[in-house]
């Protein structure tokens, strides 16, 4: 085994991925991230009909959004021989055979079995057919798809979220690998490119437990050792609904066009439902370093789109102008005062692209408030001279204090209607620098409405 751990985010390529895949991707990252490992992105693109392309595009650009950057990508789809050797290895091992149930006898046999109050399990009826009954379906025209033969065993892994686990593969029906057009279900396919990419955790949704049984039998029956596995537990949305990539729901693109941030996106997708406080980061390695996967509860999580918003707008308070420059840039908001601005705005955004606005607050052409014509005269009169900094603010203030006999609210309120035009946003001070004696004079200077 390698030294470092080889993790793989593996989605099928049928739609947008949504926060829950998010989720289980982020996961794998945050762990070869502490791990010092490598992360894989898998497409499962073996259902021709249903994968695009121009899915598994959006899923890379969703994933570097998120600060995902796989050490290697690949695709099922071309590497068909790969799981064609497999399968004929499986077949000399006696451990792949070939079964020509339709679905509809399937579906008979099953109801019958439930009727007889039995599991339904496939009854292997296939295994007992002889060369020549084989021969005359196949003269038939029928063709068969492909089942592997369970061991009848207990499977136990130490599942890294769940603790010991085990499931009696006596319970389960031996599962289809091929289908009768040749093309393969996910199943095998998976296993074999763990295999080849050395893939050392298998970290997934906990939809696939019952999978892990079944895929443990098939390392093993291709004479490989099965790799450590973890299940999370499934986000829902807030009113409990399964998330699926067919509705669209809560994709990772839509939550982006509405302006979250991605290490929003990431927090929330990683620490609700764990152990851990759902709090704001400022970095992918910030939450790399307190990640635990013991600390992921096993009862699903429930995702509120409210809780995101709130906490992104936590996420830009803290945000370092270095983190933004370039987006702030892309607005318009670049030059010597890009920084203080965002150092004055951040504390009162709830989307990024809101800098833009203060922006023009600060240099653009605003309509001033006048709420009080005598007061603003006098501020005119005392204003400062220039260079201004942080403390001109409070010099300028007092002094309009004592000679106006205006205070608090009375004294700061008219001040900031005329000076921005709006009933509150960032701090004065931080302000008043930016806009400047030229501006902050014409503004004060309004006439009254
Ligand atoms: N394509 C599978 C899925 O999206 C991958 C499961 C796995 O990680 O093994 O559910």
């Amino acid at each position: 085994m390698a030294a470092y751990p080889v993790v793989r985010f593996a989605p099928s390529p049928t739609g947008l991925i949504h926060i829950g895949n998010a989720r289980t991707a982020l996961i794998n990252w945050l762990y070869a991230l502490r791990g010092g490992g490598r992360f894989v992105l898998r497409f499962d693109d073996t259902d021709l009909e249903r994968s695009r392309r121009e899915y598994a595009d959006a899923i890379e650009a969703d994933l570097a959004w998120l600060g995902i950057v796989p050490d290697i990508t690949c695709r099922q789809s071309e590497r068909m021989a790969l799981y064609d050797a497999a399968a004929e290895t499986l077949k000399k091992a006696g451990r792949l055979y070939p079964a020509y149930e339709t679905a509809e006898e399937l579906d008979r046999r099953r109801k019958r079995q439930q009727a007889l109050g039995r599991p339904p399990i496939y009854d292997r009826a296939a295994l007992k057919l002889g060369d020549a009954e084989r021969a005359e379906l196949g003269a038939q025209g029928r063709k068969p798809h492909w089942r592997f033969k369970l061991d009848a065993s207990v499977v136990r892994w130490d599942d890294l979220v769940r603790g010991p686990s085990h499931i009696d593969c006596a319970s389960l029906s031996d599962p289809v690998l091929k289908r009768e057009d040749g093309s393969f279900l996910y199943t095998l396919p998976s296993v074999v490119d763990d295999i080849d990419l050395g893939v050392t955790h298998v970290i997934r949704g906990d939809d696939h437990v019952t999978n892990t049984a079944v895929q443990i039998q098939i390392f093993e029956a291709l004479g490989a050792r099965a790799p450590a596995f973890g299940h999370h537990n499934l986000l829902t949305g807030a009113g409990g609904e399964g998330l699926s990539k067919r509705t669209g729901a809560l994709s990772i693109r839509s939550l982006r066009e509405s302006g979250v941030e991605a290490l929003a996106v990431a927090a929330l997708a990683v620490l609700v439902g764990s152990a851990e406080a759902v709090r704001p980061v400022a970095s992918l390695a910030e939450l790399a370093a307190t990640f635990d996967l013991a600390d992921i509860s096993r009862a699903a999580a429930r995702f509120d789109e409210a809780e995101l918003r709130a906490l992104s707008a936590r996420v830009l308070h803290h945000l370092p102008f270095s983190a933004v420059r370039e987006r702030l840039e892309a607005l318009g908001v670049a030059g010597p005062q890009a920084e203080p601005l965002w150092n004055a705005a951040r504390g009162n955004l709830a989307r990024l692209d809101e800098a833009e606005t203060w922006w023009g607050v600060v240099h653009g052409a605003i309509a001033p408030v006048v709420e009080d014509h005598a007061l603003l005269v006098q501020a005119a009169a005392c204003l400062p001279d220039e260079p201004w900094d942080e403390t001109t603010w409070g010099a300028w203030t007092a002094k309009l204090k004592a000679l106006s006999g205006r205070k608090g609210r009375d004294l700061y309120h008219p001040l900031r209607l005329a000076l921005t035009g709006r009933q509150s946003g960032p701090e004065l001070a931080a302000l008043l620098p930016l806009i400047g004696r030229v501006r902050a004079l014409d503004r004060l200077s309004a006439p009254s409405a």
